[in-house]
């Protein structure tokens, strides 16, 4: 079910808004960086998303793919979303919406979530890795 959640980082800095329905289903991906920061997203379109405050408080974080910004909190550190912008697979500016950010979410309704695991460490992103227990 379609729903509005507010979401910020740990220090306040950072709060957004967006519409999601998170028993679509979300995700979790085994490269370097969600490997590290244990990412479990859901994905948001730019009108499903609005930052509510804090837009100058955040840092970009780029590695190879020039299209991914990896942002997280200058004051804190913590990664509230991250924007992917086009050209990628879906063809259109996407947002990764960190679960963990999320201030008024059911315990019950993330428990109930269906999880997809992507294989981004060997950049194959339709495909399930072999061991998921870690992420
Ligand atoms: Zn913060």
């Amino acid at each position: 079910m379609l729903r509005t959640y507010c979401g910020s980082c740990h220090c306040g800095a950072i709060r957004f808004e967006t519409d999601l329905d998170i028993s679509a289903g979300t995700g979790k991906c085994n490269c370097t960086l969600c490997r590290k920061i244990r990412l479990w997203s859901v994905k948001a379109s730019p009108a499903a998303f609005r930052v509510r405050a804090g837009e100058a408080a955040l840092v970009d974080y780029q590695l190879n793919n020039p299209v991914a910004h990896h942002l997280f909190c200058g004051r804190c550190g913590v990664r509230p979303f991250e924007r992917v912008d086009v050209p990628n697979m879906t063809g259109a500016t996407y947002y990764n919406i960190n679960i963990a950010c999320l201030d008024d979410v059911d315990i019950e309704e993330l428990m109930a979530a269906p999880v997809r695991y992507y294989d981004g460490l060997n950049d194959d992103w339709g495909s399930t890795p072999a061991e998921t227990r870690h992420l």
